[in-house]
């Protein structure tokens, strides 16, 4: 019997399972209104079987919200937002709109204003200081949560939650390291908690004793100086105490330097920051974070450690995730990798929500149209990469039937090299996912064929309709003068596990696979995990010594970058704490480095006018890729139907192959 959906209580809000969909920034509110986009969304996920949605997050006024956001700061929204509410009904989900106000990380440049924050302390969010609140504005505020949490009742939701975590407002001014203030607002933790207790208190008093009220917390704020778990423990107290029906734990501030959300956290790594809270109260708990598989859900709540799962990136993955979870189909889901690509991003440039992973996502409305083609098509692709997997999965759930060739004996494609570095495995999930989609669907997936251009003619005048090339792309070698006899390493044949690696290694090439390898080759001889557990458990060793032994490999690297900064072509979200792994493993990297030439004793290079040798006894290749279009080129003009997808059209990311391909499935 399934502890996730069985049903469940939120306060007076009866829940027919247990998963939530916590909240997560879409950006489809240009002007703040509802709109189908959003409608769409939303209504997919409901009716994919998740019990509770949290929509947000929600503005609550102006100075302090981000762009795109839903608004709850006027009542002319009450109309649009019931139909929101009407669609997740409709689906069988609840909902609860996000009371969002982000204090000093929301940037004037867009909303036209300073700014505002317990004390004028500089944000690294967006590098700007914000003004200091004065009592009166504080007033203001606490107002302006009440009249959104009173709209929300209005346009029908089903409770609210109040955004007290990620270094927002409410948080701002829990935490020491942004409240300095000397009035009642500041001081020591109970006098720090005043203004959220305030806030609780206040919508409380407005929407009665019934109306359900979640508070999002971070269950550590993993900021130097400011909360662990034992001061969240004991603000979820005072927050029991006064009237709240949930607490929803999250991780810590967009501030930390501590990775949340990005692939190398080990999934539900934050579940004992939930766990640790909900010893401390007795009113449910929600456990977030990584945690992206119905089996993992599962086991926590087995355990005990939460009452809720939240998951939010992946429904945005995969809306049918608790359907297929029910059905005992959860081969069939396709999992977040955590790679935020298409989704934080997105966000950073400001631009509208999507997924790596899952094309329609933020398109629900607009591809409702696109249903079952009226004339299948026999089509062959050539190549099992995740371009041609996704498209035979779409092409052929539209009523197409797809025969995949593929060179190797496998099928994934890219996907082997993305998922080597340590933290990355995730990749291989999207390869399971297609593949595993493809196989339910019905495609044909031959390996160990090689695709030439006599043999697709061929098959094309005996069975298919339609030829679709997938081929891939492969790695270049650079112009530079190499020595006679010297041998250079492909970065991609490295990431495979192929090649002699020495002990003074040079990476040429500070893009993304640049970088990846060199991580993956600065873990080589550094302290396993197994030894670490043990060594920790026995004490045999200060915590300094274990950080140097899981740090200090046994290789030298050194990554050569021509161009200015190094992986610049690594998502915002992620190079930070890539670039962060780098320093940390002690990996030497030189941008605006030119490389001249490849000798016996190493790389002679150029850097601000002055050459030099590095010293190696390897040199690594990173330096791009291109197409593998010799086959289309070959066939263009000989088959009436033929298009090319993914990185044979043009070396790009995962992204970009998986988008294209579904957008040709369903234009065929
Ligand atoms: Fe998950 Fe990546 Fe999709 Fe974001 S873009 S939801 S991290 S798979």
């Amino acid at each position: 019997m399934s502890i996730l959906f069985s049903p469940a209580q939120i306060g007076s809000l009866q829940l027919r399972n247990r998963l939530v969909m916590t909240p997560i920034h879409l950006g489809y509110s240009p002007k703040g209104e509802v709109n189908d986009q959003l409608i769409e969304f939303y209504r997919a996920r409901a009716r994919g079987g998740v019990g509770l949605i949290i929509v947000g997050g929600c503005g609550i006024d102006r100075i302090g919200n981000a762009f795109g956001m839903t608004q709850l700061d006027d009542d002319r929204f009450i109309p649009g937002l019931r139909r929101l509410v009407d669609a997740v009904h409709e689906e069988g989900a609840k909902i609860v709109p996000q009371l969002y106000q982000a204090g000093r990380y929301a940037h004037s440049a867009l909303t036209g204003q300073p700014s505002v924050a317990p004390s004028p302390i500089a944000s690294r969010l967006t590098g700007q200081t914000p003004e200091e609140l004065t009592e009166g504005k504080i007033v203001e505020i606490i107002a302006s949560f009440v009249s959104a949490a009173k709209r929300s009742q209005a346009a029908g939701f089903d409770g609210v939650e109040i955004l007290a975590s990620a270094g927002y407002l409410i948080s701002q001014f829990l935490s020491p390291v942004t409240n300095q203030r000397t009035d009642r607002y500041g001081g020591d933790l109970e006098a720090r908690m005043t203004f959220g207790l305030e806030v609780v208190e206040a919508v409380r008093e407005a929407v009665g004793p019934d109306y359900p009220i979640i508070v999002r917390v971070a269950g550590n704020d993993f900021v130097p100086g400011s909360h662990t778990n034992t001061e969240s423990r004991a603000f979820c107290q005072a927050l029991e105490k006064a009237g709240v029906n949930a607490i929803n734990v999250t991780g810590g501030w967009h501030e930390t330097p501590v990775p949340q959300l990005t692939m190398n956290v080990p999934p539900g790594a934050y579940t004992y920051l939930a766990s640790g809270i909900k010893q401390v109260v007795s009113i449910p708990v929600i456990a977030c974070n990584r945690i992206n598989t119905p089996d993992l859900a599962e086991e926590i709540l087995e355990e005990g450690k939460a009452d809720f799962i939240g998951m939010a990136r992946p429904l945005l993955a995969d809306p049918e995730l608790p359907n297929k979870a029910m059905n005992g189909h959860s081969e069939l889901i396709r999992q977040c990798i955590g790679c935020n690509q298409g989704c934080l991003d997105y966000v950073f440039r400001l631009k509208p929500t999507s997924c790596l992973v899952n094309a329609e996502a933020g398109r629900e409305a607009e591809l409702a149209s696109s249903g079952p083609t009226k004339e299948s098509q026999r089509i062959l692709v050539i190549g099992a990469g995740p371009a041609g997997m996704e498209f035979a999965r779409v092409a052929t759930a539209r009523g197409h039937q797809v025969t995949i060739w593929e060179e190797s004996e496998q099928s994934g494609g890219q996907l082997k090299l993305a998922a080597s570095p340590p933290g990355r495995q995730d990749f291989l999930n999207l390869g399971t996912y297609l593949a595993n989609a493809c196989l339910e669907l019905g495609v044909t997936i031959e390996y160990n064929v090689k695709a030439t251009s006599e043999k697709v003619l061929s098959a094309v005048q005996e069975n298919f309709t339609r030829v679709v090339i997938a081929t891939g792309a492969r790695p270049i070698s650079p112009p530079i003068p190499i020595e006679a006899g010297v041998e250079t390493l492909q970065a991609w044949d490295v990431l495979l596990g192929r090649g002699k690696i020495g002990k003074n290694v040079i990476v040429v090439g500070g893009g993304a696979v640049g970088v990846d390898t060199a991580l993956l080759l600065a873990e080589c001889g550094t302290l396993d995990n197994d030894t670490l557990r043990f060594l920790m458990l026995q004490h045999a060793e200060t915590d300094k010594e274990l950080y140097r032994l899981l740090t200090q490999g046994s290789k030298r690297i050194t990554v050569l970058e021509m161009d200015k900064g190094i992986g610049r072509d690594i998502g915002p979200s992620t190079r930070w704490s890539m670039l962060a792994d780098l320093k940390r493993y002690k990996v030497n990297c030189h941008d605006q480095t030119k490389v001249l030439e490849v000798r016996a004793d190493g790389v002679l290079v150029e850097n601000d006018g002055t050459q030099k040798v590095i010293p190696a006894d390897t040199v690594i290749l990173a330096v791009g890729s291109r197409s593998n279009n010799e086959l289309y080129l070959a066939l263009q003009g000989k088959i009436e139907s033929l298009s090319i997808i993914g990185d044979a059209a043009k070396p790009r990311k995962v992204l970009d192959a998986i988008h294209e391909a579904y957008a040709e499935a369903i234009r065929v």
